[in-house]
């Protein structure tokens, strides 16, 4: 049997070429992730390309996913900077530049205009993964006096965060504008959004889309990243808004002590399956393998948590885009899925309980506790924007999810979400011809057999009514 948690792989120079990605998809990857922190748009646009032609040539549903790089700041330094414990160093951005250079101290610049208005007092300022961290002690003219805690050599454009100032800077730059456009132009299924902190953001980035696009529908699914305190503070409204989540482990463990990343992971699993959206634990989960062909046993472990939670996919970052085992990245993560799946220990303990009771809502709930009561070998159902889909998923049922949809963003988009196992009937919305077709292909894959029970959740009647329908068949 499929497994049900999904995988996404961020793609790289070592995984950019059909053989490599063929064996990708063959070994379980769902969702391809281009981060628009690196490569070119002929780059991705080249990648897109051939991830969209083998996903139709092997029949497999993959989703593209195109990750913003967002508001990150970087170092700007000619030449490396040598920072010792104890030292003082000046800090100043491309506003106020000109404001350190008769200063006999060492400086370094930070490349987002005027962002030292915003920063206190008292803050840390952390560099390259929090790697150095040095503490604000004085502020003056554009120019921040700082003394070295964590020393180290800072070089240039590395990753600076500064987590408890309060910064107003968009959490859309100009590039990310220009790749949005290029990543609507191309039609891709999901965009993530980095270092969210309100909902607001989301829906201003979902204005954004529907203004480029001049539609309001059938948009790419938007996936807030939560790396940023004050996104934890602000998870419930983030929630409300976003279509998805990514648990962002690499930012989250500077923002934050890293000692408490594990248990946030759990929170922001639990509170994004109870809001019924997609939720994607990422960074660092097979890192090892960037280098060596065998995870570590904490990695293993780091993969079945997440499992166990019902997180609907994992992220391969480093390991399947610039490491030495990009297929044996996925292979791996696949088998500790499948081990996982295959024991006791991923089983819901509790039920997951639906927001409000809207007739549909609980219609679906219904359709569960039958699945849940009876011996049906798996659940069949249409579903035209995923919702449907969405709202079944969300209760872990342990039978596969055979999904038909006619619309091809929602096939895409599917590919992220738990058990769910989407086809595409390219003859358009025809009532039941488009599930049957479907029981018999599950039939051909060996999913089920001639005799099998499985639950049926129609969503019209042949006169076109929408009317939810549940429903028990032998195939
Ligand atoms: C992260 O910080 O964990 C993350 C996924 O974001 P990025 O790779 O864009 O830094």
């Amino acid at each position: 049997m499929n497994k049900k948690t999904k995988i996404v792989a961020t793609l790289g120079l070592v995984s950019d070429s059909k053989e490599v990605l063929k064996q990708m998809i063959e070994n379980g990857m769902n969702v391809a992730r281009l981060n628009f922190s690196h490569g070119s748009h002929e780059w991705h646009g080249n990648i897109i390309k051939t991830v969209r032609e083998l996903s139709s040539e092997m029949g497999i549903s993959v989703g593209i996913l195109g990750d913003l790089q967002g508001p990150r700041i970087r170092t700007l330094v000619d030449e490396p900077v040598e920072m010792k414990n104890g030292e003082t160093i000046l800090f100043s951005d491309v506003t106020y530049k000109e404001n350190v250079i008769s200063s006999e101290l060492k400086s370094i610049i930070l490349d987002v205009p005027s962002i030292v208005d915003d920063i206190e007092i008292g803050n840390e300022i952390l560099i390259e993964d929090g790697l150095m961290k040095v503490v604000v002690k004085e502020k003056e003219n554009g120019v921040l006096t700082t003394e070295v805690m964590d020393g180290g050599i800072v070089k240039n454009h590395k990753g600076v965060n500064i987590p408890d100032a309060k910064l107003k800077i968009s959490p859309i730059t100009e590039k990310d504008e220009k790749d949005l456009k290029f990543l609507l132009g191309m039609d891709v299924d999901f965009i993530a959004m980095s270092f969210v902190s309100s909902g607001k953001n989301i829906e201003d980035l979902r204005d954004m889309m529907k203004k480029i696009l001049g539609r309001e529908d059938n948009l790419p699914q938007i996936i807030a990243k939560i790396e940023r305190k004050e996104a934890i503070k602000n998870l419930d409204d983030i929630l409300q808004h976003t279509d998805a989540v990514m648990v962002a482990r690499g930012d989250l463990g500077i923002e934050i002590e890293g000692t408490k990343v594990a248990v946030l992971q759990k929170e922001i699993v639990k509170k994004s399956l109870q809001a019924m959206k997609p939720v994607i634990v990422a960074t660092q989960m097979l890192e090892s393998m960037i280098v060596n062909p065998r995870p570590t046993r904490a990695e293993v472990s780091d993969v079945t948590n997440a499992v166990v939670d019902h997180a609907d996919a994992v992220m391969l970052s480093g390991e399947s885009a610039s490491g030495k085992y990009p297929v044996e990245s996925v292979r791996t993560m696949k088998e500790i899925i499948e081990n996982t799946e295959a024991s006791p220990f991923d089983d819901v303990k509790h039920i997951l309980t639906l927001n409000g009771e809207e007739d549909f809502k609980m219609v679906i709930k219904s359709a569960y506790e039958l699945a849940k009561n009876s011996n049906a070998k798996a659940v069949v159902l249409g579903s035209a924007s995923g919702f449907t889909a969405r709202l079944f998923s969300h209760f872990r049922p342990e039978q596969p999810m055979l999904v038909v949809t006619h619309n091809k963003k929602t096939y895409q988009q599917l590919a992220l979400v738990w058990g769910i196992e989407a086809k595409l009937y390219e003859r358009g919305e025809v009532f039941r011809e488009d599930i049957d077709w479907l029981i018999e292909d599950a039939k051909k894959q060996n999913i089920i057999a001639k005799g099998d029970k499985v639950i049926l959740i129609l969503g019209r009647t042949p006169d076109g009514e929408h009317i939810r329908l549940i429903g028990i068949k032998e195939v």
